[in-house]
């Protein structure tokens, strides 16, 4: 069959892409190897926060013109998430408020320092600074050394988000294949990206998400090394727990770079995610190994039930900077979200949609990033990577 685009991949990073192009009138087809949803963006923490991942590198690598593309696309993703979840009436429990809360006191005056930055570029209104002495008013937990609100991101039900948007992707033309692995992708005069049955030739195609290493080649090879990332959802918390422990219903994380993270579900569940080991192996026991997390933040759930544990894939590059680009000059690639994705996929989504319409300002500044490699192979690789974040464990705790 053949389209305009066709993508690899039915998570946010394909679907938001699709949803962009479709909106702009292209023919798509979609290629997802399982379901939709079905890689991390089904699995994630639902926290929607502005901003990309490696935001300091960029603006040290590109200068003026990095600060400024950070400005135009901080809240770039949260928008079209909050556009589509009104405009299709996508039912994902999205909710804006999210917090950093300090989890070292000199934490706390990096906070105030971005806050400064942020009022002194004119767009920092959303923020509040919350002083130790008031984090009551924001948090049930005593660990922490203040924080920071940011009122225009928030949390959502990341699996809904995105069935939601890949149905009105459907309703707009474009046309989805689940359970279709794509086995070659090729650029060149006539690209065509094959599966087992059969191929799709369109005039560009994206690489939408974190792929098997065949696939990485080129400007791909050697930068993305994948790492474990977990979750436990606890039984629904009576209402008066839940107000207790987080009492304006905000998503959280930590200040550290091995970080906790957690939010309320719709149905009053504590959600709380945070990295298991530093083996990057899957732990055995996902539940006992975040609960003692989960009872130091709040001691106050001492023995609940933890009803789910999942896990999945978080896709780090090690200069933390989206890799959004090209590997043919038409065969588009983006992933390397660090965590951070919600926003940020949503962010490449348009970007790339934009390059694939001629408009290459934002893909050219993501494509002159130097990123760092490790031509070391993939298990090697992660090894390294997590003995990394052993070390930053290990900082963060001092
Ligand atoms: C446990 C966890 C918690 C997280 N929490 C947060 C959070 O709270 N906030 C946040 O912003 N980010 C979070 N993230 C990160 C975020 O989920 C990701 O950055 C984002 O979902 C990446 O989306 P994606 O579409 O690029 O990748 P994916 O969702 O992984 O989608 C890629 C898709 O490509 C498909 N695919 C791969 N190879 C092929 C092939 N050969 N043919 C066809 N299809 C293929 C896969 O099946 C998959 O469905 C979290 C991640 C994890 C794992």
């Amino acid at each position: 069959m053949t389209a305009d685009v066709c993508i690899v991949g039915g998570g946010f990073s394909g679907i938001a892409t699709a949803l962009s192009l479709a909106e702009r009138g292209y023919t798509v087809v979609v290629l997802e190897a399982q379901r939709i949803g079905w890689g991390a963006s089904g699995r994630n923490g639902g926290q929607m926060i502005a901003g990309i991942s490696g935001e300091h590198r960029i603006e040290s690598q590109l200068g003026e013109a990095g600060r400024k593309l950070l400005a135009d696309i901080r809240y770039l993703g949260n928008d079209i998430i909050e556009s589509r979840v009104e405009r299709h009436q996508i039912r994902c429990d999205l909710k804006r408020g999210w917090m950093e809360v300090a989890a070292r006191p000199r934490h706390m005056q990096a906070l105030r320092a971005y806050v400064d930055e942020r009022l002194a570029a004119g767009d920092g209104d959303d923020l509040e600074l919350v002083e130790p002495a008031d984090m009551e008013r924001v948090i049930g937990s005593r660990l922490y050394h203040g924080a920071m609100v940011d009122r225009r991101s928030g949390h959502l039900h990341p699996l809904n988000l995105c069935l939601g948007e890949a149905r009105a992707a459907a309703g707009l033309g474009v046309e989805i294949f689940e359970e279709s692995p794509v086995t070659d992708v090729v650029g060149g005069d006539r690209p065509f990206a094959a599966t087992a049955q059969g191929r799709v030739e369109a005039a560009s195609i994206v690489l939408a998400g974190m792929m098997e290493p065949k696939f990485e080649t080129g400007p791909l090879n050697g930068l993305l090394f994948p790492t474990g990332s977990y979750i436990v959802a606890t039984e629904p918390l009576p209402e008066r727990v839940a107000r207790e422990i987080n009492p304006q219903d905000l998503a959280v994380a930590d200040s550290n770079v091995v970080l906790d993270y957690f939010r309320l579900s719709a149905d009053r569940r504590l959600l709380f995610g945070g990295r298991c080991n530093y083996s990057n192996r899957d732990p055995r026991d996902i539940r006992a190994t975040l609960r003692p997390r989960l009872t130091q933040v709040f001691p106050q759930l001492e023995g609940v039930a933890l009803d789910y544990a999942w896990g999945g894939k978080i896709d780090i590059v090690l200069t933390r900077v989206p890799a959004i680009g090209r590997r043919e000059p038409n065969v588009y690639y983006m992933q390397g979200y660090c965590g951070h994705g919600v926003n940020a996929t949503h962010i490449a989504g348009q970007i790339v949609a934009d390059a694939i319409g001629g408009t290459m300002e934002k893909l050219d500044l993501f494509e002159k990033i130097r990123h760092v490699r490790l031509p070391v192979g993939q298990f090697l690789g992660n090894q390294m990577l997590a003995l990394g974040m052993l070390y930053y464990r290990l900082r963060d705790l001092l």
